[in-house]
């Protein structure tokens, strides 16, 4: 059978972070949850409206802007949150900091408390949630933080959720220092998910299995730019990191997020050249 597939876009207007909502005959499940207060209580009216419950919220990665709304979206109710374990351990490591860090930018925004996961899967485990299945695979590092997952719907929708695995029509996040194996990522998943015709992403519109080889295109050059703007060295001056920006920013005219750019060059440029010595 073919589910219903549901995006909610944030408001939120940075980062305009997706969450989805799969619909079935009799339940729903969440894919992922939002940053902020607004959003995550919008994400769940908009599951309310389908008048079906919840059978289950999945957590792709361990980014607040997909996991900080899983408080709201899930409230006082039972409702079993999926994840592989790096993704719980990162969430660990990592709240107080995020509460740190963000919580005074965002204000009454920011939601100060998180919902972990409750079910831990793993790598290649065929997940029941109500009466829907996934195979969810663990990838690891290779993505735009250090814990991430992507779960293929196995109904006749043959869809994807890749969580931040592509950015289409978007500069994309690189600043958590996993730029290698997101290439090797993207480079040997590819082959074994022919069969799925739409991949859902956290930022950006439904990919397709072509916007692989885009987003590995589009790190390659983001590469070949940090090495050629710091003449090999990988570290960045004000001057360089602003030519570096401009030269990025001229070669993908149409692509948001345009403040990614400079926000991950320093990092890309440690990683390049730490494997370049
Ligand atoms: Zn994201």
């Amino acid at each position: 059978m073919k589910r219903k597939i549901h995006t909610y876009t944030s408001k939120e207007p940075m980062l305009q972070v997706k969450a989805f909502i799969v619909e079935g005959n009799d339940e729903l499940v969440i894919v992922d949850t939002t940053l902020t207060k607004s959003d995550s209580l919008a994400l769940r009216q908009q599951a309310d409206s389908l008048g079906k419950p919840i059978s289950g919220i999945i957590l792709t990665h361990g980014h607040p802007d997909h996991i900080a709304g899983a408080f709201n979206v899930k409230q006082d109710q039972d409702i079993p949150v999926f994840a592989v374990p790096a993704v719980k351990q990162l969430m660990l490591d990592t709240e107080q900091a995020k509460h740190a860090q963000w919580s005074g930018m965002f204000g009454d925004e920011w939601i100060p408390q998180w919902a972990y996961p409750t079910e831990i899967v793993h790598n290649n485990d065929q997940v029941k949630i109500g009466n829907m299945h996934f195979t969810v695979l663990d990838i690891g590092a290779g993505g735009d933080c250090d814990a991430n997952s992507i779960w293929l719907l196995e109904d006749e929708n043959r869809a994807v959720f890749a969580g931040d695995l592509l950015y289409k029509n978007n500069h994309t996040y690189m600043n958590d220092g996993g730029i290698l194996r997101w290439l090797s990522n993207l480079e040997n998943l590819a082959p074994s998910l022919k069969s799925y015709e739409s991949f859902y992403v956290g930022h950006g519109p439904v990919c397709e299995l072509k916007d692989f080889d885009k987003q590995r295109a589009y790190f390659l050059h983001y590469c070949s730019e940090v090495l050629k703007a710091t003449n090999g060295t990988g570290i960045f001056n004000d001057e360089t990191r602003k030519q570096f920006e401009q030269v990025m920013l001229t070669a993908y005219p149409d692509y948001g997020c345009q403040f990614m750019v400079g926000l991950s060059a320093d990092n890309v440029g440690k990683e390049l050249a730490g494997h370049h010595h």
